[in-house]
């Protein structure tokens, strides 16, 4: 493994140097004091929004229009107080954030945010070293970057993607599964490849990495064990880590990343919450109005990516609720902890008075009772009536539970519509992003209650 470790890392420096240096910088930067890690946030945070101002069309109008000059965005303190970029903003006109100097073959096309709106394309900055981001992230689960992987994302690369990739990342090996479709030849071929190379890491969205958990130990099908599993896309509840726990034989880590910007935040061994990569993007909590909020009040998560200079993004609001955590992590790394991502603002019930019943109360509703319930979803019809959908596990109290988590939401809903139970065999997943709450209807305005 170390010999491995090293060919990677030789590799790295002779092919790309910018891998090693930002490595090296992370590393660093890991256990900076938080003042000083707080003044590089402000420092960085300001150069870009005025690289932006000076390069794109969209933040010369997006902050003259707040009534801010050049000089007041190019101040550290003020970076706080920057009108905040939504996702509007970017399908109305992506173009607008690319910034003038930067040549195309430097760039990466990107398209996002298929499942909960229209896609939006953009840029993603290819002189940014991006998978070092991700080498920090395994270290703290005691991976190495060169270590082997089993990836359960949503779409498999291509035979000439695959060979690339085989390339680049030689010595170390990786096999793949779609989580779409998990079918049973799909299922067989991977844990076939899965013995062969025995990864360390298996890495991909919660909801197909769930289902892979549930069919193995459904069929009692024996692998070798694993160091870690990453997961990602939807809040991992409980009975979801406890689970994939037991039958990968290994701590599940959860972490925080989009299309837009790759690698936001992530669990280290303390399982305290998630690090936010604070000095390679600002992630902050913030109201409607985008004022930063105290630790522990739950708001809209906003994040600059500080070092994309092909398509800025300070400030934009992504569309996830969590809160900051105060407390230093006992790992002793001291980039900003914040909590598991609740789950995004559209996931919400709405009722009939157009008060809205916001999804993060919601996402823990089965968590008491992880052996009662194996998946559930919360679905609103388009009368505004809710079925609570639910797949039933182990527990001979399960119907019980379900009553009783029934009345909760009930109670939550405040009588106002009603909610019914429904038993089924399982709950669709998009892509392996399982959607704790659907509703068919959408607020006319976005307000929360
Ligand atoms: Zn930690």
């Amino acid at each position: 493994m170390d010999t491995k470790h090293a060919i990677l890392m030789a590799k790295s420096r002779t092919i790309s140097p910018a891998d090693g240096r930002m490595y090296a910088n992370l590393l660093a930067h890991e256990r900076l004091s938080p003042p000083d890690l707080a003044e590089l946030q402000r420092v960085r945070g300001a150069r870009l929004a005025t690289y932006a101002w000076d390069t794109t069309d969209f933040y010369r109008d997006h902050y003259s229009s707040a009534g801010l000059s050049r000089q007041d965005v190019a101040d550290p303190e003020a970076f706080e107080h920057l009108p905040t970029v939504e996702k509007e903003h970017l399908r109305d006109g992506s173009a607008r954030f690319h910034a003038r100097d930067v040549a195309q073959r430097d760039t990466k096309m990107a398209s996002t945010g298929g499942s909960t709106g229209e896609p939006v394309r953009l840029l993603h900055d290819r002189r940014v070293p991006v998978r070092t981001i991700s080498w920090r992230l395994l270290r703290w689960w005691g991976v190495e970057a060169s270590d082997d992987v089993a990836h359960v994302y949503r779409h498999v690369r291509s035979p000439r993607r695959e060979i690339l990739h085989t390339l680049q990342w030689w010595p170390s090996r990786s096999i793949q599964i779609d989580a779409y479709r998990m079918d049973s030849a799909a299922l067989e071929t991977f844990f076939r490849r899965f013995r062969r190379v025995r990864p360390r890491l298996v890495l991909g969205y919660v909801g197909g990495i769930y289902e892979l958990a549930c069919h193995i130990e459904e069929h009692g099908i024996a692998l070798p064990p694993v160091a870690a599993v990453g997961v990602t896309a939807a809040p991992l509840s409980e009975v979801q880590r406890s689970t994939i726990e037991r039958v990968f034989g290994a701590p599940a880590f959860d972490h925080y990343r989009c299309g837009e910007v790759p690698w936001i935040a992530g669990e280290c061994g303390a399982h305290r919450g998630l690090h936010s990569f604070g000095d390679v993007r600002l992630v902050e909590v913030v109201d409607d109005g985008g004022r930063r909020l105290p630790a522990g009040v739950i708001g809209d998560t906003v994040v600059t990516d500080l070092t994309n200079r092909a398509f800025p993004l300070v400030r934009y609001r992504l569309g996830d609720r969590s809160a900051m955590i105060a407390t230093p992590c006992p790992c002793g790394v001291t980039l900003p902890l914040m909590e598991h991502v609740r789950g995004r603002v559209s996931d919400a019930l709405h009722l009939p008075d157009g008060q809205i019943v916001a999804g993060e109360g919601l996402t823990a509703i089965f968590d008491d009772w992880p052996e009662a319930v194996r998946a559930f979803q919360v679905y609103q019809h388009a009368d505004a009536s809710i079925s609570l959908r639910y797949v039933v596990g182990s527990d001979p109290r399960a119907e019980e539970i379900v009553a009783h988590v029934r009345d909760v939401v009930r109670s939550m809903v405040r009588d106002k519509v009603p909610v019914a139970t429904e038993l089924v065999d399982s709950i669709p997943h998009d892509g392996g992003k399982t959607r704790y709450i659907v509703s068919e209807l959408r607020s006319v305005a976005p307000v929360r209650a």
